[in-house]
């Protein structure tokens, strides 16, 4: 095992003590069926290795923000728990904002990367100096604007799509040809109005490309590194100066959904990065990475208790409480989206015994409510625990409220004394009265009082 955790083993031992100690602590069972499991250690390591990964191929001295993309988790405590381990916030909306400033974010911690910003949202972000990358030309127009209106002590820069290709999974490829992010590269002129946006705004001090995701091969996205990396030296050039101090390389390295171990790497990311671009690393350019998934998923674990176990036109069917409200990409788009699920019996331990090909279902009322199928599993029986793994990114922090099903609790958990668990409360788990709130249950009567003319 690395000191990082990465081969995994570490990580599965300490989830497999939380499972038991959640159903123990009567955090989950028969009222509580399903919660989202955080490993805070795992999570440190993962922030540490991270930070070494850079620190390794970077010349000594060289400012680098390692800024995690919000939308991957967005939950205020892991926000601070990633701000105590060095990492600040890459935001996409007034609500993630809002979120990195409650954990105590500051605004150099801080980058706004939205594709449609709002002028409100700009002004906001100026005003507090926080990084905004400009997604296209109609958006720099409105940026020149406060600009010459106010001072303003925000980094500012252009995302770029160098358009080197997609990856196996469609939905979430960045730099295809038509991706609706950046600006496109590689179509007629665009190099050209990038030149003159850097030439005629010596304020413009960012570049940013993201073209990475789940999906995409570790060569794919070094060369948009490359590329972006090409096109800062080309505009420095071309201005007589190093105006392009920093660049912005995004994140999205792929995760391993397959077993524990980490792969690829922060450190192999890193060093394919230094092969491909060494000049990015010299120290003449501040760095700024937005990794996502690769920082939480494998942290995160979603556990559900077996409602019901039953047979169908042959097939072992274990009726969980975790479906498309938690797992909503798995359940739409299984292909793309498998997840490990790991069987616990009801006392939260591991089990054992013959493999089973068997569905895993979700509560959700239309039937391809799946986590998933046709599955060889110890076989599920009512009151034992099935388990998501790899979860912990774009999955419980994500709730689809399909039949208004509540949002589960999320605890974060670390090992305690002689085997316990200690757990701390992330996010509660939703109430009814809240459920109705957040379905208009203070407009009861909003529709039945309006009449068109003449209807009554
Ligand atoms: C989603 C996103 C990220 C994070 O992507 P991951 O695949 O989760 O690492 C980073 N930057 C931008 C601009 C994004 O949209």
């Amino acid at each position: 095992m690395d000191e990082y955790g990465n081969s995994g083993e570490g990580r599965a031992t300490r989830r497999d003590e939380a499972v038991r100690a959640a159903v123990e602590q009567g955090l989950l069972g028969p009222d509580s069926p399903i919660v989202g499991l955080l490993d805070v250690t795992g999570i440190r390591e993962s922030a540490a290795e991270l930070r070494a990964a850079f620190a390794e191929v970077t010349a000594p001295g060289t400012p680098v923000l390692h800024a995690f993309a919000v939308k991957a988790t967005p939950l205020v405590p892991v926000l601070r728990l990633l701000r105590e381990e060095g990492i600040g916030a890459e935001v996409a909306s007034p609500g993630e904002l809002a979120l990195a400033r409650a954990a105590g974010l500051s605004p150099a911690q801080t980058v706004l990367d939205s594709p449609a910003k709002t002028p409100a949202e700009l002004r906001e972000a100026l005003a507090l100096g926080i990084a905004v990358n400009a997604d296209n030309p109609q958006e720099l127009d409105r940026i020149d604007g406060l600009v010459r209106s106010a001072v303003s002590r925000s980094p500012l820069g252009i995302r770029v799509n160098p358009q080197v290709g997609g990856g196996s999974i469609g939905a979430t490829s960045t730099a295809t040809a038509t991706s609706k992010f950046g600006v496109a590269l590689r179509d007629e002129g665009a190099r050209e109005w990038v030149m003159r946006a850097y030439l005629d705004r010596p304020w413009l001090s960012r570049l940013h490309a993201h073209t990475g995701s789940q999906g995409i091969p570790l060569p794919l996205m070094a060369q948009g590194v490359a590329e972006t990396y090409a096109l800062a030296e080309e505009i420095n050039r071309r201005i007589g100066r190093p105006q392009i101090d920093t660049i912005d390389i995004g994140g999205g390295l792929p995760v391993n959904f397959a077993s524990d171990v980490t792969a690829p790497t922060y450190a192999e990311y890193a060093r394919a990065l230094r092969e491909a671009a060494p000049g990015l690393f010299d120290g003449r350019y501040g760095l700024v990475t937005e990794f996502g998934r690769s920082l939480l998923a494998k942290h995160g674990t979603i556990v559900a208790r077996v409602e019901y176990a039953k047979s169908a036109g042959g097939r072992a069917v274990a009726v969980t409480h975790a479906g498309v409200q938690v797992a909503t990409r798995t359940v739409y788009v299984p292909g793309s989206w498998p997840l490990r699920i790991t069987a616990y019996d009801g006392k939260g331990r591991p089990k054992s015994g013959p493999e089973v090909v068997q569905d895993v279902a979700g509560p959700a009322c239309f039937a391809g409510d799946l986590l998933a199928e046709g599955r060889a599993l110890p076989l599920l029986d009512q009151g034992d625990y099935a388990a998501a793994l790899d979860t912990g990114a774009y999955y419980f922090a994500h709730h689809y409220a399909y039949n208004s099903l509540a949002r589960p609790g999320i605890y974060g958990f670390v090992p305690a004394h002689a085997g316990g668990v200690r757990f701390a409360t992330v996010r509660d788990p939703q109430t009814l009265s809240s459920i109705v709130a957040e379905s208009g249950g203070a407009h009861a009567g909003a529709l039945t009082t309006l009449h068109a003319p003449g209807s009554r």
